[in-house]
């Protein structure tokens, strides 16, 4: 089978999030049970500056976008035996951020469309069974494949499978600008066309027109259906239940793998990880100036500091939990305001606390190995890779049992002293503070258990494996549909 992802971020080249890790590992996955999967993305400054050596110019064209006609370069690149195409426009994505204001993305990922579908086949050497569209950006190739392609008889056998990663951003737009951009027969102007509540939507018609939807998690993909979770999608997702499903994600397990990480102090497995989590943890503590204090439970949180992550709850609760005989070490950059009230709340506390407020890959190790207990109190979450990652290194999860993070963690239970982390229910700061409390005291008071968690969890099952085996069952399901209508 041969996959083409379509997507505005894949790590490392470009990325701002667990996109840009799933669009790497998951055709990596498909490739190695012997799919063909390549990628699409835009080819930003940044690619262009780190990777010049290695980019192969394929060919040119101008592409009509509205009354514009705009260059559109196609380039290659191999990624560790990765194909990756880039489409190559200086006014478009000559520019250091990924995203960079509402408007101007709408007319660059329309852009960015157009050109795909324009250099799919001959141009790239490469017709694909399957589209594997990610989130808004990509979402409008399925209405345009159809009203611009198939209608006139070209690529008639390619189908197109929709991922939403995140369901809060649809790329929406007013009408007159989007017709002109993508110069649409009137009969797709409708709410059974691209528009949703009058006004165009990319994600909508993504959804709409693709053969089958997924999202990122089983349990998210039911929660989308209902009003809280549905950003407004939720009837038209309900509606169009039967091609909708959930794929959990993976990790990459190679990678984060505590047993060969270069970046953490002291290696260890699951069968013996006591002593180098504990090195580890020393080294954390000295190097952040915390007392070294083996016994004290550490927390630790590696995040976007958004609202989606719940730090509203945390902030609520801070100086409650950090009273306690805690230490709480937080990685993360975001929102300006929760940046602030962090740092303040560390100033409060500098016996127990750190606030660090940068993105860095390589501290974010050092957190993983050496923490205790993993804070993830999120208000929504499609997936979650945070919270996996602290599993496979033996820190195990406080987190809210929503979306993918009910999916992953198997909540303690008190009677049978098992499970892979802790979880609460409700958006509550106090089930938050006693849920964190109730870590505290399995640690403190039963070892035992303790113990046993941090096995099951650091044994967890998150590899790509098995997501690979239900992407590739999805496809081939497309394709014995699509086949028999033909
Ligand atoms: P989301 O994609 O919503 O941000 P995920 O949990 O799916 O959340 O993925 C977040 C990824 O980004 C994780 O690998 C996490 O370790 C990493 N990350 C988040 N913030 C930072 C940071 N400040 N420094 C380093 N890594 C970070």
């Amino acid at each position: 089978m041969k996959i083409l992802f379509v997507s505005s971020e894949m790590s490392p080249l470009a990325a701002t999030g667990g996109l840009g890790d799933v669009v790497n590992s998951l055709p990596r996955a498909l490739r190695e049970k012997g799919h063909d999967a390549r990628v699409v993305l835009p080819l930003y400054r940044q690619i262009k500056q780190d990777y010049f050596e290695d980019l192969t110019f394929m060919r040119w064209a101008m592409i009509r976008l509205g009354w514009r006609t705009m260059y559109s370069g196609l380039f290659y690149l191999e990624l560790d035996g990765l194909p990756v195409y880039l489409i190559d426009n200086e006014f478009y994505f000559g520019h250091d951020n990924l995203y960079i204001d509402y408007t101007f993305d709408i007319e660059r990922f329309a852009f960015f469309q157009c050109a795909v579908l324009e250099t799919l086949g001959e141009e790239m050497e490469f017709e694909p069974d399957i589209l594997h569209l990610n989130d808004w950006q990509s979402g409008m190739i399925p209405v345009l494949l159809e009203a611009h392609y198939k209608s006139k008889g070209y690529h008639e056998n390619v189908q197109s499978v929709m991922t939403i990663h995140n369901l809060k951003y649809q790329g929406i737009h007013g009408r007159e600008q989007v017709q002109d951009l993508f110069d649409l027969p009137e009969v797709y102007m409708s709410e059974a066309g691209i528009l949703k509540d009058g006004v165009p939507n990319f994600l909508k018609s993504g959804i709409q027109f693709s053969n089958r939807v997924t999202t990122v998690s089983p349990n998210y993909a039911k929660e989308i259906m209902t009003d809280y979770y549905g950003e407004g999608l939720n009837g038209l997702l309900a509606a169009q239940g039967w091609k909708v499903s959930g794929i959990l994600n993976g990790i990459d397990t190679e990678s984060y793998n505590p047993e060969t990480d270069p970046e953490i102090k002291a290696n260890y497995s699951a069968q013996a990880w006591k002593r180098g989590k504990a090195a580890c943890k020393k080294a954390l503590q000295e190097e952040l100036g915390l007392a070294q204090q083996a016994k004290t439970p550490l927390f630790v949180m590696v995040s976007r500091l958004v609202e989606q992550k719940g730090i509203d709850l945390l902030l609520h609760i801070i100086d409650e939990l950090l009273a306690e005989d805690v230490q709480l070490v937080i990685l993360g950059t975001g929102n300006q305001e929760y940046e602030r009230k962090l740092a303040e709340a560390a100033k409060r506390h500098p016996e127990n606390m750190r606030a660090l407020i940068k993105f860095d890959s390589k501290l974010a190790r050092r957190l993983y190995s050496a923490g205790d207990i993993y804070l993830m109190p999120s208000i929504f979450e499609p997936c979650g890779l945070s919270q996996m990652i602290a599993m496979r290194y033996g820190t195990l999860p406080v987190v809210r049992q929503t979306g993918g993070l009910a999916d992953t963690v198997q909540a303690y239970d008190k009677f049978k002293y098992t499970g892979t982390g802790f979880g609460f229910l409700n958006i509550n700061a106090h089930e938050l503070l006693f849920t964190a409390k109730e870590a505290i005291g399995v640690y403190k008071n039963n070892p035992d258990a303790w113990n046993n968690m941090v096995r099951a969890a650091m044994y967890s099952e998150f590899s790509w494996d098995q997501p690979a085996d239900e992407y590739i069952k999805l496809y081939q399901d497309i394709k014995k549909e699509t086949s028999r209508i033909d």
